[in-house]
């Protein structure tokens, strides 16, 4: 597939559910949100039907997100059955990491290829006050396990004024001392992100030069690592990725589309734009129909999430809502 700007859509994230166990401060509203009633929410089988419909008109890889990914029970029998999709090349996860204990094992029987694990702060309290949750060490755990399970994975950390920038030269030296990519991403100001302020990241370069020496770009990139530029300190056994979706827009070479929990495909972050595929499904659609929708859905996504303009019609969804 692709859309009018030419870009070619061949990565799907897919919102297992608009629920999660954390309540972080720049993701998650403080009550919560409403989430969606068991009759609006795709069913398993749907999930699966949608996902063999994008994988037959050119989606390669999946990345099953959330709410927590991990809250549902069957997440390891989607994950299998999605691998046995012909045409698609990865199935990953994005997890919080607290529900992974105990179930790593199961995931990686199902072909799981890699989890990215968002890891804010490695301080229990700054854990509570930026989550509302005591699970720091059930993440860790999660980590480590995933680690003896030899499931390929990366570290993911939001640095926010007032909360873990402190941290984050602490946290890049988990790439110090291992051979895993710790990526800290520019917090965008969407959903409850508009209330905090993030690092960018040529801030959060400089800080990790000015405590591990100059940095060295890695070119060395495979075409599945995403938006992530990489570098390179003296003596890391990892590498540290910056991801810049404020100061650095990756917009043009964006190949990605969105499916929440209840079947909307989304073509953008910032923008509501998209389709409901949920209705003409279970409508009993034919698939030729449901291919000229996912084609025409394509057609209309935007060329830039453009976080500093007044654009037309501006998300409201919280990203836990639409999975990151
Ligand atoms: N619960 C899972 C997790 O924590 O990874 C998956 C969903 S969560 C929405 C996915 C990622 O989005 C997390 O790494 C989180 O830090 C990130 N995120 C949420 N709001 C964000 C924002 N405003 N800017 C940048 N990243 C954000």
């Amino acid at each position: 597939m692709q859309d009018s700007f030419g870009r070619k859509i061949e990565y799907l994230r897919i919102s297992l559910t608009d629920r999660c166990n954390l309540r972080c401060r720049y993701c998650t509203p403080e009550g919560g949100i409403q989430s969606s009633g068991n009759e609006e929410k795709l069913t398993t089988e749907e999930i699966l039907r949608i996902s063999e419909l994008l994988a037959s008109l050119g989606i390669r890889r999946i990345r099953l997100t959330g709410g927590e990914p991990l809250i549902r029970k069957d997440t390891e029998e989607i994950v299998g059955r999605l691998k046995s999709i012909p045409g698609l090349s990865a199935v990953s996860m994005t997890t919080n990491g607290s529900l992974l204990s105990g179930r790593v094992e199961a995931l990686k029987k199902a072909g799981l290829d890699s989890i990215n694990i968002s890891l804010d702060t490695l301080n229990p309290l700054t854990f509570r006050q930026m989550t509302g949750s005591d699970r720091l060490f059930d993440v860790l755990e999660g980590i480590r396990e995933v680690k003896d399970a030899g499931v390929p994975f990366k570290i993911n950390c939001v640095p926010v004024l007032g909360m873990n920038e402190k941290e984050i030269e602490e946290i890049a030296l988990i790439a110090g001392k291992e051979p895993v990519d710790v990526r800290f991403i520019e917090l965008m100001p969407l959903g409850c992100g508009v209330d905090f302020t993030g690092l960018s990241s040529g801030e959060i370069l400089d800080r990790l030069e000015a405590a591990f020496g100059a940095a060295e770009a890695d070119d060395q990139r495979s075409s599945t690592e995403g938006p992530a530029g990489y570098y390179r300190f003296e003596g890391f056994a990892g590498r540290i990725g910056l991801i810049s979706p404020v100061s650095g827009s990756f917009c043009a070479q964006c190949n990605r589309v969105r499916l929440t929990s209840d079947g909307f495909l989304k073509l953008c972050l910032r923008h509501s734009s998209g389709v409901d595929l949920r209705t003409p499904l279970r409508d009993g659609a034919a698939e030729e129909d449901l291919k000229r929708i996912l084609e025409e859905a394509v057609m209309q996504k935007p060329a830039s999430h453009d976080f500093w303009k007044d654009v037309k019609d501006p998300e409201e969804k919280r990203m836990v809502q639409i999975g990151g």
